[in-house]
């Protein structure tokens, strides 16, 4: 039987908790997963697309040797279409994910019909979760353990010059 291969884009601007529990629920559906950081240069971020990518290379070993990191710049679609990917991940976390997630849908489906785009929804302790929340606690100095894996706790102290 061919392998399902499954695409998880995003800006991951850092990973959090929540993203790694969309990448394992993806792990289920899917025989092969890339993690595909966003790396458009014309979108502002925290982290340089690099850095996003080494966080990423640093926790994903964890969910298996079917998963691979890489980025791209350009349309999610024409990616999807490089890679040969049958799925497309995205999480779900509340309504307000849902106008601009089923927006972009029916756009890339318009693009590319054959790629299909599940949307997953993370265990409800990751619901409220969102890299742009961790920034603001991790800048203020707040400990952000429960919300993003060890390195990227890491990376946000020395990012925001904050003393463990
Ligand atoms: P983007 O800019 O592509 O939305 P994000 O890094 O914010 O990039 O999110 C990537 C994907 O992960 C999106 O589908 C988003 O809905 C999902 N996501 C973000 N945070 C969470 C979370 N806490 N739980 C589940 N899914 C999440």
């Amino acid at each position: 039987m061919p392998k399902t291969i499954g695409l998880y884009p995003g800006s991951f601007d850092p990973l959090t908790n929540g993203h790694l529990d969309i990448a394992k629920r993806a792990l289920k559906v899917c025989d092969h997963l890339i993690i595909a950081v966003v790396a458009n240069p014309n979108k502002s971020s925290t982290f340089t697309a690099a850095e996003r990518v080494a966080l990423w290379k640093t926790v994903a070993p964890r969910l298996g040797r079917n998963v691979k990191v890489d980025s791209f710049e350009g349309l999610l679609v024409d990616y999807a279409y490089h890679i040969k990917a049958d799925l497309i991940f995205r999480g779900l976390r509340a309504v307000a994910d849902f106008e601009y997630e089923f927006q972009m849908a029916l756009i890339n489906r318009t693009l590319h019909s054959d790629i299909e785009v599940c949307f997953l929804v993370p265990n409800e302790q990751f619901i409220f979760l969102s890299s742009s929340a961790v920034k603001e606690v991790a800048r203020l100095g707040g400990d952000v353990k429960g919300f993003v894996p060890p390195a990227v706790e890491k990376s946000l102290r020395m990012k925001f010059k904050i003393r463990p």
